[in-house]
C-alpha cells in the first residue's frame, strides 16, 4: 500500500524512532512544531480516527498508555499535549491514524 506511515512501520522509509511493539510504532515528527513533537501509530493501517472499528479499541488505549511512557522517559514532566488531526477540516494530511505528542514549551488554546 502506497502509505508513508505504513511504510515507516516497515522500515522502507527511515525515522527516528523513539518506541516500538507489536503494534505500535512512535517516531519523531518531521517538521516539529515543539521541543518534543513524536508521532504515534498503530502499525495496522487505519485511515483516520473516524475509521476506527470495533477491532481497534486495545489499540487506541495501548496508544495512550505508551504516549504516557514517552512523555516520561522525554522528560516532559510539566505536561504535554496529544493532538489527532481528523479528515480535511481536522487538518489531516498523512491519512493513517496518527495521535501527535508534544512538549517541551507551552502549548497555546484553542490550537488554531
Ligand atoms: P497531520 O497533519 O496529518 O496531522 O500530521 C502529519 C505529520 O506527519 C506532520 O506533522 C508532518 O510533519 C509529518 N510527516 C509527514 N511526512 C513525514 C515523514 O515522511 N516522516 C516523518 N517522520 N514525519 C512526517
Ligand atoms: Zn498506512
Amino acid at each position: 500500500m502506497d502509505c508513508i506511515f505504513c511504510k515507516i512501520a516497515s522500515n522502507e522509509i527511515s525515522s527516528k524512532k523513539v518506541y516500538e511493539d507489536d503494534q505500535i510504532v512512535a517516531f519523531n515528527d518531521l517538521d516539529p512544531q515543539a521541543p518534543v513533537h513524536v508521532l504515534i501509530i498503530p502499525k495496522k493501517h487505519i485511515q483516520s480516527a473516524d475509521q476506527i472499528a470495533d477491532g481497534d479499541t486495545n489499540i487506541i488505549g495501548k496508544i495512550f498508555m505508551v504516549a504516557s511512557k514517552i512523555a516520561k522517559e522525554l522528560g516532559l514532566e510539566n505536561g504535554y499535549r496529544i493532538v489527532n488531526n481528523c479528515g480535511e477540516d481536522g487538518g489531516q494530511t498523512v491519512p493513517h491514524l496518527h495521535f501527535h505528542l508534544m512538549g517541551g514549551r507551552k502549548m497555546n488554546w484553542p490550537a488554531g
